[in-house]
């Protein structure tokens, strides 16, 4: 079975291309390694260096290749930049989508899994989150997210494509191998910028905003292990691959921590002290956002196996302490 995966080079991506390529699927991993790292894709994957705004490069990929299936990740990130530079994101993730959506309309394939968020949500009357939230996002990023969510809606009531939108929380962990973890440059995520103050690689950490209705003031989330996040990928992919309907799927775990229990956290499993600042709000962050995930584990069968704050810290201090990329 041939699955082409965009973005299979970034953190969420490599472990999804891992773990597919562990379950025996033939997959080609495209990206343009603008965020991505080569070193992330294993070497018997088949990788081509590809932007997804490059319609031409990719429908000749897409002939060649001849996918069943896309599993879509590529996209920027980043809710502050995203704040900063609107356009970029635009040009990114709603653009670079319709020109993935082209090439596979026109190359006759019609599966996609989709990498969306849980910014689409913005602040959330009913937490934890269900589907049927009305999508109200409060960033460019969710906005981006939204509006291809909508696209897809589209092209599967009026078209023949089916699609699996996967809203992610906040991905976070590695995969227990070590060989593959997060990296991005610059890095702006809060635990791996906990964790690198920890290792000593930065003089302090910064809680951003204190005076959030929460019960300690600061933000709180729903961390998943990207592992458990890749399953759902592989859940969602093989839903697809035997005839299920378009769906939407909320993934986290239900339970949420606040900035300052992250980094206490942190404190305990690597056992060391480090400096904590107070700063201001950053913007476009939602007080509290926690998934409810039943849909996802009904419909899909998903069963955690990383569902516990340690277990998402410890892996990804042992990926910090020894990264490849
Ligand atoms: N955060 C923080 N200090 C940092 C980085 C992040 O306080 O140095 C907060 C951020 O404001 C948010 C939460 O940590 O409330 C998670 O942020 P992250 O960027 O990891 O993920 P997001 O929820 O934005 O996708």
């Amino acid at each position: 079975m041939r699955i082409a995966v965009t973005g299979g080079a970034g953190y969420i991506g490599s472990h999804t291309v891992k773990l597919l390529n562990e379950k025996g699927f033939n997959v080609l991993v495209i990206d343009n390694l603008f965020n991505g790292h080569r070193k992330a894709v294993p070497d018997d994957v088949t990788f081509i260096k590809c932007d997804i705004n490059d319609t031409e490069n990719l429908k000749k990929i897409f002939n060649e290749f001849k996918p069943e299936a896309v599993i879509h990740f590529a996209a920027f990130i980043e809710v502050g930049e995203s704040t900063k530079n609107p356009l970029t994101f635009y040009l990114n993730n709603v653009s670079g989508t319709l020109s993935l959506l082209s090439v596979m309309e026109q190359t006759a394939v019609n599966k996609i899994i989709f990498s969306s968020t849980a910014a689409v949500y913005g602040n959330p009357k009913t937490v934890p989150i269900p589907e049927i939230e009305p999508i109200k996002p409060i960033n460019p990023y969710g906005q981006t997210k939204a509006t291809v969510e909508n696209v897809l809606n589209d092209l599967s009531q009026f078209g023949n494509l089916r699609y699996v939108s996967l809203r992610y929380f906040n991905a976070a962990g590695a995969d227990p191998s070590g060989l593959i973890g997060e990296s991005h440059h610059p890095e702006t995520h809060l635990i791996p910028l906990v964790l690198k103050t920890a290792k000593g690689e930065r003089e302090n950490i910064s809680i951003f905003g204190t005076d959030y209705p929460t019960p300690d003031g600061t933000c709180i989330r729903d961390y998943i292990h990207v592992n458990d996040l890749a399953r759902a990928h592989l859940l969602a992919l093989e839903y697809l691959l035997s005839d299920g309907e378009s769906e939407v799927f909320n993934c986290g775990y239900g339970k949420g921590y606040s900035v300052r229990e992250i980094i206490e956290t942190v404190k305990k499993i690597t056992g060391r002290n480090f400096k904590v600042i107070e700063e201001e709000r950053r913007q476009g962050d939602p007080a509290v956002l926690v998934a409810d995930p039943s849909k996802l584990k009904k419909t899909l069968n998903w069963n955690p196996e990383f569902d516990e704050l340690d277990i998402i810290i410890k892996t990804a201090w042992n990926w910090e302490l020894n990264r490849r990329f």
